[in-house]
């Protein structure tokens, strides 16, 4: 717990874990930190935090820092500690000397949900104006990469709808593949007052569609009217059930469909989810999931008054994680449930800044602003301010950057902020692309996994020092503001500038503020953003430009961002991630509260509430048939790799599926994974393995 003595002066501003995005006032004497205290001013927030945002900062200040450069001619080599030059200067000649002997292709960057949005748009900006390709990926591929497809291809842009505050008009709560009690506690907790009611005012219904019994199922003061236990992989087969429900029961909201949405497409939607092989009855075999437990939830959301669907990863870590996104977007146009308060199709976005990444064009194929790579008047506009022609073909994915390093046509990679060792799928092939690099340039806090690998360490800065701004899961632009000077010397978007000056660009930002001002003179949906209006209004939620001069709560109010509404089709395809003799049982994961993602940041602090481990839930019928006990260690054994974890015996899970969380790199939960991935956006299938347990003495 940072509690060092009296605050002498306060600075807001906005936490780094997860996409809630909540204020703080980081409380400071001199250039210590004193406390961090919930910002009641703070919109996402109101003056409320959890435990991590509150207490989990000791990682700011942790012996493991890096603080200065490191370089060395291989990964084999031990480290040399340098200057900034030497560092800077070592890693232009690497570039350089790769882009000629191997082409300007066989660079690139992947861009950090954790790290600003002035910084992931420099990251993007280094690689397509400096790298002279378009390989720039960003952390996000492998959490919310579906919702870009899925969002985009039916509303016309990749947002949650709502504002947090729209759940107090919701009447039916639809909460699939999400945990928000771990994942966003804060909003979980305004979710669970809507839920609850008040005193002579009955409570939001609720919904949830998730292989395990979360939290929200069965609290003391929150109960779930259906809980749809879905077998892991089976999202689009019951959305797509839902669906049937919905049209052949006659409860689509004609109306708002013949209104707002494109027709014909609609009517070729709705014949074909009526047909009898998406009925609840036939493909109860596929979810596990009784067929009127369906029926009845598919007319509550549709007839319940307002509905919401709130989603997380357990809806995008699938091979038909877009498609499902597609599904819960159809579900919505259908019931007429978007375009005002109280309704919309949600993403719980999992860290900070996922929002944010993803708008600031860190994608292979996307400009800032969701706009297409091919268009040209788009790259014009980049062209003529940036001084360089850019490549109209989309560039690599991060698993395609693997892939490509392994083939010998990859050969260098500047990552920013994300431990891709420990965080991709499949982490053999990882670790082959990575080793394979005759250059990788890791720019973080610690020496993550991912730097074994690497002959260019650059330290990173932490959000206590640095100025930026963050977009949470609501869209809402939260102003980050320097707590403290950074250890390092530098913040991160100073670094990504010295490496692009080295390289020869000329990128010469002074203040974060300048590098909005560019995002919003090329991005139409940040027009009117600036540095004075985030000061006077405390944030505002984009779109924010002439039509919509102070920011956007609500998404789609009277048209789409598309224009008319667009359903498409969503046919289940089982995953190839098959149960069989040899791996009998379905494997998902998830986080819990007090700890965040592969851990990097919470398990680096004192207090005990982080001394926690990894456990694999067993139903006590899978646990007896294998001998395993309440706290045995086991074996989890899939056909990519082998690890070992302690059981915990619970009824959470159904029998046939077990579940962990993946904080600690002891578990190596990725080396489970397989190399399986969404069919449209190459999104990892983390949610389901086949594995098998056994018993075990341990690691
Ligand atoms: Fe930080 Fe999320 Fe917790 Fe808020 S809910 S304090 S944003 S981790």
């Amino acid at each position: 717990v940072i509690e060092i003595g009296t605050p002498e002066h306060s600075v807001v501003t906005t936490c780094a874990y997860c996409g809630v995005g909540c204020s703080f006032k980081a409380e400071m004497r001199g250039e210590e930190l004193v406390r961090m205290v919930p910002y009641k001013d703070g919109k996402a927030n109101r003056g409320h935090s959890c435990v991590k945002g509150r207490f989990a900062l000791g990682y700011a200040t942790h012996k493991d820092r890096i603080l200065g450069p490191m370089i060395r001619d291989h990964y084999t080599q031990p480290w040399k500690e340098v200057s900034w030059e030497e560092a800077l200067s070592f890693t232009a000649a690497k570039i350089n000397d790769i882009q000629a002997k191997y082409g300007k292709g066989a660079m690139g960057g992947i861009s950090s949900s954790r790290c600003t949005n002035e910084e992931v748009y420099l990251v993007q900006k280094l690689v397509r104006a400096g790298f002279g390709n378009n390989n720039i990926d960003t952390c996000a591929r492998v959490c919310h990469s579906p919702t870009g497809y899925g969002l985009n291809s039916t509303f016309g842009t990749s947002a949650g709808t709502q504002d947090f505050d729209s759940v107090e008009d919701t009447d039916v709560i639809l909460v699939i593949g999400a945990n928000p009690t771990d994942g966003h506690p804060v909003f979980a907790s305004r979710m669970k007052k809507r839920l609850r009611g008040k005193p002579g005012e009955p409570g939001a219904k609720l919904i949830v569609i998730d292989p395990r019994r979360i939290d929200l199922v069965k609290t003391p003061h929150v109960k779930a009217d259906h809980h749809l236990a879905l077998t892991p992989g089976t999202n689009v087969a019951m959305l797509t059930a839902l669906a049937h429900v919905i049209v052949t029961e006659g409860l689509v909201n004609e109306s708002f469909v013949r209104e707002r949405c494109e027709w014909d497409e609609f009517q070729e939607w709705a014949a074909f989810v009526a047909e009898d092989r998406h009925s609840p009855e036939a493909v109860e075999a596929i979810t596990g999931v009784p067929a009127e437990d369906v029926r009845k939830a598919a007319r509550l959301y549709a007839t319940g008054g307002n509905g919401a669907i709130y989603y997380g990863l357990g809806v995008t870590e699938h091979s038909q994680g877009s498609t499902s996104v597609i599904a819960i977007a159809n579900l919505a146009m259908a019931t007429g449930n978007i375009g005002r308060r109280g309704v919309g199709v949600n993403p719980l976005r999992g860290q900070n800044n996922v929002q944010g990444s993803c708008d600031m064009g860190s994608f292979p194929h996307e400009l800032p602003g969701y706009r297409h790579i091919s268009t040209d008047a788009v790259r014009e506009t980049f062209e003529e301010l940036w001084g360089v022609t850019i490549d109209k073909e989309p560039g690599l994915r991060i698993p395609n950057m693997f892939d490509a390093a392994v083939e010998g046509t990859f050969k260098g990679l500047y990552c920013q902020g994300e431990d891709i060792l420990q965080s991709d799928p499949d982490t053999k092939h990882v670790s082959a692309g990575l080793a394979a690099l005759e250059l990788l340039i890791v720019h973080d806090l610690f020496l993550n996994e991912t730097a074994n690998y690497a002959n260019v360490f650059l330290p990173g800065s932490t959000f206590l020092e640095k100025n930026g701004t963050f977009t949470n899961a609501e869209r809402r632009i939260n102003r980050v503001r320097k707590v403290m000077a950074p250890k390092n010397g530098y913040e991160d978007w100073q670094v990504t500038q010295m490496l692009a000056q080295a390289i020869g660009m000329d990128m010469n930002y002074s203040h974060p503020s300048e590098i909005m001002a560019e995002i919003s003179a090329t991005t139409p949906s940040f027009a009117n953003v600036t540095y004075d209006l985030l000061e006077e209004k405390g944030s505002v939620q984009w779109p924010c430009n002439e039509a919509h001069p102070e920011g956007s709560p609500i998404m789609h109010v009277d048209t789409f961002m598309r224009g008319k509404g667009k359903f498409i089709m969503t046919e289940y395809v089982a995953t190839d991630e098959r149960t069989g003799p040899r791996f009998p049982l379905l494997l998902t994961t998830g986080r819990i509260l007090s700890q965040y993602n592969v851990g990097a940041q919470t398990r680096r602090t004192g207090n005990v509430v982080w001394h926690d481990e990894d456990l694999l839930e067993i139903h006590p019928h899978d646990a007896e048939q294998r001998g395993v006990r309440d706290g045995d260690w086991v074996k989890l054994q899939s056909r990519a790799g082998e690890t070992s974890i302690k059981a915990k015996i619970t009824d959470r899970v159904a029998p046939g599926v077990v579940y962990t969380t993946f904080h600690h790199p002891m578990t190596q939960a990725n080396v489970i994974t397989t190399d399986f991935s969404d069919w449209a956006t190459n999104c990892p299938e983390y949610k389901v393995t086949a594995v098998q347990i056994s018993p075990s003495n341990g690691p």
